[in-house]
């Protein structure tokens, strides 16, 4: 199934390095303007990304496993998905990128008839979930969550439409043992931690920051379908023609203002 996600391993690779060394600059203090990223590349680089990520998640599970623990999350197992998840806009341009490929239409056309129904259930929330992890996320979280929306791309009998493309703290989140605690009854989160899973992170955290600098300048992270939408939006939507999220709005008045 294609993603749109440029797979030439040595472009990508140069791009990273350019990536990096303005960041480098940047930290160093120095005033230095970031490369334009082509969505295409974005994308390439988030899936190298998410690459890693399952390679210390699959290495935690094994782990797990042999400690006699069960990894409770399954398929059709989806509880989480009714939290707020913020990402950064690079992840967000790798899911628009997928789902303007012909092949995605269905899942698109899905996303697009439930994307108003969720807004209107989560209301002025949307906007109130901080971006940075604090205790002031894990109770906005929780009054999210308490409204029951469902994630808009949740649409394929409880699984995720666009699970080749799914951020990577959807990937990275799992319960242990229990799927119970999933249903809402505490305010507190437990995560599993696990230390390569967790220096992973630790690691992709300048090359996600710049990516997404490079892609929404001065911008803090977003919740996942809105930022979702706005890329799609664009990719999709002619300036006078009514916005694709359904607003009812000019596009250009809307998610391309
Ligand atoms: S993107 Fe997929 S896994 Fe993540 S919250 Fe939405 S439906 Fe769930
Ligand atoms: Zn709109």
């Amino acid at each position: 199934m294609g993603t749109g996600a440029t797979t030439d391993e040595e472009r990508l690779r140069r791009v990273a390095e350019a990536l990096a060394d303005a960041a480098s600059a940047r930290a160093a203090g120095q005033r230095r303007r970031l490369p334009v990223v082509q969505p295409a590349d974005v994308a390439g680089l988030v899936a190298m990304l998410h690459e890693q990520l399952e390679y210390v998640i699959d290495m935690r599970n094994s782990e797990a496993t042999a400690a006699g623990a069960v990894i409770a999350c399954g398929r059709g197992c989806n509880a989480c998905c009714m939290l707020p998840v913020v990402v950064g806009e690079h992840e967000a341009v790798a899911i628009a990128l997928w789902l303007t490929q012909p092949e995605n239409a269905a899942v698109r056309e899905r996303f697009l008839g439930g994307y108003q129904a969720w807004r209107g259930k989560l209301g002025d929330r949307i906007e109130r979930v901080p971006t940075a992890v604090s205790s002031e996320l894990e109770r906005v979280a929780f009054e999210y969550f308490q409204q029951r929306a469902m994630c808009p791309f949740n649409t394929d009998e409880g699984t995720c439409s666009v699970y080749p493309v799914r951020p990577g703290v959807c990937r990275t989140t799992h319960a242990l043992d229990t799927n119970e605690k999933c249903q809402g009854q505490s305010d507190t989160i437990h995560e599993i931690k696990h230390p390569a899973v967790e220096s992973t992170i630790a690691g992709q955290q300048a090359m996600r920051e710049i990516l997404h600098e490079t892609q929404r300048p001065g911008a803090g992270s977003d919740i996942m379908p809105k930022a979702v939408m706005r890329h799609l939006a664009k990719a999709t939507a002619f300036p006078n023609q009514p916005c694709p999220c359904g607003s009812g709005l000019k596009f250009k008045r809307c998610c391309g203002a």
